[in-house]
């Protein structure tokens, strides 16, 4: 685990390498991404370290919430996108690669060559009626499910 210390984007909240910022608040900063996927490509970030969406507590994840929104809307209004993909990878399994939870807001062009391709998999009818009853339960309940989740993995 990254501590606040070592982690590149505590390192950019305390100016201690440099970014490109280009929104600011009392909990977060917004700046521009070093490899961008598209022309305006953003990260927002808080500036306490928090792994990921998993360790966050409400409130900070409340206050970075807001800020994604103001930051997605000057993106949109001064680069004149026609949209933007606003993305969270939570852990390495999701592609996640620096820890410390942040948002990505990528423009979206015309012609921009961007793909993003989900596979999907084959379902049944059991499927969404234990799937709605796992997730929908109490946790306490939600553990002693007793289903075989593997044949949908
Ligand atoms: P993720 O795969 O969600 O962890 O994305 C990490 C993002 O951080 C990538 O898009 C990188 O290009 C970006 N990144 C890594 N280091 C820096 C840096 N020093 N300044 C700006 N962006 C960075
Ligand atoms: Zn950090």
């Amino acid at each position: 685990m990254v501590t606040a210390q070592e982690c590149i984007f505590c390192k950019i909240v305390r100016n201690e390498i440099p970014s490109k910022r280009v929104y600011e608040d009392e909990n977060n900063i917004a700046f521009l991404d070093i490899n961008p996927a598209s022309p305006g490509h953003v990260l927002v970030v808080p500036k306490k370290h928090f792994g990921s969406m998993h360790d966050i507590d409400a409130s900070t994840m409340e206050k970075l919430g807001t800020a994604v929104k103001k930051v997605n809307d000057i993106v949109k209004e001064k680069l004149n996108c026609e949209g933007t993909n606003v993305m969270l990878n939570n852990g390495r399994i999701a592609g996640q690669i620096v820890e410390h939870i942040h948002f990505h807001i990528i423009p979206r062009y015309q012609g921009d060559g961007i793909e993003l391709h989900f596979p999907r998999f084959k379902t049944d009818e059991k499927y969404f009626d234990e799937m709605q009853k796992k997730l929908a339960a109490p946790a306490e309940k939600r553990k002693a499910a007793d289903d075989d989740w593997t044949r949908f993995a």
